[in-house]
């Protein structure tokens, strides 16, 4: 019977894990490395005050009763609906993605449909994955949804969309908030797993490298720079959101903060996302190389750890070497919990 756990790592995935833990009566300590707990979907005050995401904006589409019942316990919701636009044109024009029907009335009528997917997903996807574009195409395409109307929604199948009414971090904060979860600003190891043996089982939510010293060597990822700028006056792009698909500019997403929240501020803020190659120790992870090559790798480091650390669960975006997104990493990191207790 499990009495006691850890949770490696305070994103989404492992408050999630922590307090599912918790509400069945087991003592729960998490370890987040950062000196915040929130992961990538981290939000707060910042720059002169203005509410901002702190790794890009964090767009809650669900579709899961489930997953909208349990994180409804720690939070209220601000509704949102997503329009994701591509720059064209120099940022003169802006259209719609997923491509549809006011997309192509939108582009000259010499543009062709096949014309239309190369700029604005071919070119933002080699800027996106730089050189394991070729090998990731075929997954990274296959996630864009398919139209064919006029709905120019991205998440437009989603019923539920928004963000928690007062943040991210603040949910979490709450979700972490029971008597039998403890949480430690530090980072483990898997030296840290072999000489402390106090817990029954161990949810790891980081990048699984790190367990096995690095033995396999790295998994493949790419990072993005976060970058601010913030400034007084009536600066107001377009749409909360903006891609470029097109080189220049290096940054393939800029958000305007301040129309994103809706939040009333004398100050603009508007966040760039700048891709690029992440190694073992240049970067925060943020996407895992979709790759035959990185999950085969992968698999490996699944079984070492399973090997090595036989009471020690990989769960989430970067242990499991998947995408998953909000709503995602919440169910499937509640199904492994439920997994374990069953
Ligand atoms: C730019 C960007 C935009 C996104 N936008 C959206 C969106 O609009 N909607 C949506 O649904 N999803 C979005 N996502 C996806 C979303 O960020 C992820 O689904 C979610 O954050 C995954 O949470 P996680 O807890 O699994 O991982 P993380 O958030 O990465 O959390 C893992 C935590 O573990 C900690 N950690 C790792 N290793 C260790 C260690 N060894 N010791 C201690 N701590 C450790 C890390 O510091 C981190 O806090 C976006 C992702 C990115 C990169």
């Amino acid at each position: 019977m499990i009495k006691t756990a850890a949770v490696v790592g305070a994103g989404i995935t492992g408050c999630t894990i922590a307090r599912a833990l918790a509400d069945k009566g087991i003592m729960v300590t998490v370890f987040e490395r950062d000196l915040a707990i929130g992961g990538l979907c981290r939000d707060g005050y910042e720059h002169h005050g203005i509410f901002i995401h702190h790794y890009g904006p964090h767009i809650f589409h669900n579709n899961d009763p489930c997953v909208q019942y349990f994180l409804s316990r720690f939070t209220q919701w601000l509704p949102y609906r997503h329009h994701v636009v591509a720059a064209i044109e120099h940022g003169h024009a802006h259209v719609p993605i997923p491509i549809n029907r006011v997309t192509m009335s939108m582009l000259s009528a010499s543009w062709s449909e096949e014309q239309a997917h190369i700029l604005l997903y071919s070119e933002y996807g080699r800027k996106m994955w730089g050189g394991h574009y070729g090998a990731v195409r075929d997954q990274v395409e296959r996630r864009v949804p398919a139209r064919v109307g006029n709905d120019c929604s991205y998440f437009g199948d989603c019923w539920w969309q928004g963000f928690p009414l007062t943040g991210w971090t603040t949910m979490m904060r709450r979700m972490l908030d029971a008597d039998n979860i403890a949480l430690e600003l530090c980072e483990v190891t898997g030296k840290t797993l072999r000489d402390e043996k106090g817990w029954d089982i161990v949810f790891w939510t980081g990048r699984p490298e790190p367990l096995l010293d690095w033995g396999l060597g790295p998994l493949a990822y790419r990072t993005m720079d976060f970058t601010f700028q913030v400034g007084r006056g009536n600066i107001r792009p377009p749409y909360p959101v903006i891609n470029y698909p097109l080189r220049p500019p290096d940054y393939i997403r800029a958000t305007d903060y301040r129309q994103l929240t809706g939040q009333p501020h004398e100050l603009w803020v508007i966040g760039y996302e700048t891709p690029r190659e992440c190694g073992a120790t240049n970067g925060r992870p943020t996407h895992v190389v979709p790759s035959r090559e990185n999950h085969e790798l992968w698999q490996r480091y699944a079984a070492a750890v399973t090997d090595e650390h036989p009471h020690v669960r990989l769960v989430g975006r970067f242990a499991e070497c998947r995408y998953l997104d909000i709503s995602e990493s919440v169910a499937n990191a509640l199904a492994k919990v439920d997994e374990i207790l069953a």
